[in-house]
């Protein structure tokens, strides 16, 4: 791709800092065990115009993750710089970026959404409140908020999970991530800090809740939105 030289610098170097900026927080999530085995994935907004994303590339050990595994794709997933292929969910990043306007998309895949995502995914969702980290998410002032994580069923087929994530989207504008059912959180945020702060917050939220859930296994609650 070829870009104005001026501009093509200033990406250039902006790619490069987000780069750093991203394999730092892949390291601390794979250190909190939320990204083993190579799985998860990580996104920053680096342009507008032309519309470029970086993000990790495919199939990478999380836990020594550095800048040079970070690959920069335009919007049709077409890689512009780096030695890696983008993993077929960067799909979903893209239509996040889109949808909501935010700046970094992160993907998890903890052990505590995995259950819950299963357990829930015939509710839909999850309802989560009463917690005062529930103030890590954007906007939320409170622990008195009572937030709605919605669980889509697990598919490989990612053009189709992009069209039922864009629904879900539509129809809950309020949310602040989901959950694949058996596979793991997506949150987003304005910066890439904002979507660290989203994904510890909803990490420690959903184990709260998971283990909570495992002391009191006969606790009759209604969950349907
Ligand atoms: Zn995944």
């Amino acid at each position: 791709m070829e870009l104005d030289l001026e501009t093509d610098e200033q990406i250039r170097n902006r790619f490069q800092d987000i780069s750093k900026e991203i394999a730092v927080t892949g390291q601390s999530f794979y250190h909190n065990g939320w990204v083993f085995g190579t799985s998860g994935n990580l996104s920053a907004v680096v342009s507008d115009e032309p519309s470029l994303l970086a993000i990790t590339g495919s199939g990478l050990d999380k836990g020594n993750l550095s800048s040079e595994k970070i690959i920069l794709i335009d919007r049709e997933m077409k890689v512009i710089w780096g030695n890696y292929r983008p993993s077929a969910e960067t799909a979903l990043h893209l239509t996040l970026v889109q949808e909501k306007s935010c700046r970094a998309v992160f993907h998890t895949h903890s052990i505590w959404s995995t259950i819950l995502s299963q357990k829930y995914e015939k509710d839909g969702g999850i309802w989560i409140e009463g917690l005062e980290m529930l103030k890590s998410l954007d906007g939320v002032k409170t622990h008195e908020h009572r937030e709605w994580i919605p669980i889509l069923k697990n598919s490989q087929d990612m053009d189709a999970l992009a069209i039922r994530l864009k629904e879900v989207l539509n129809q809950t504008p309020n949310i602040h991530g989901f959950m694949l059912s058996g596979h793991g959180l997506y949150t987003w945020g304005k910066t890439i800090q904002e979507a660290k702060r989203h994904v510890e917050g909803i990490e420690f939220i959903l184990e709260v809740h998971g283990r909570m859930d495992s002391l009191n296994p006969k606790q009759k609650k209604t969950n349907k939105r």
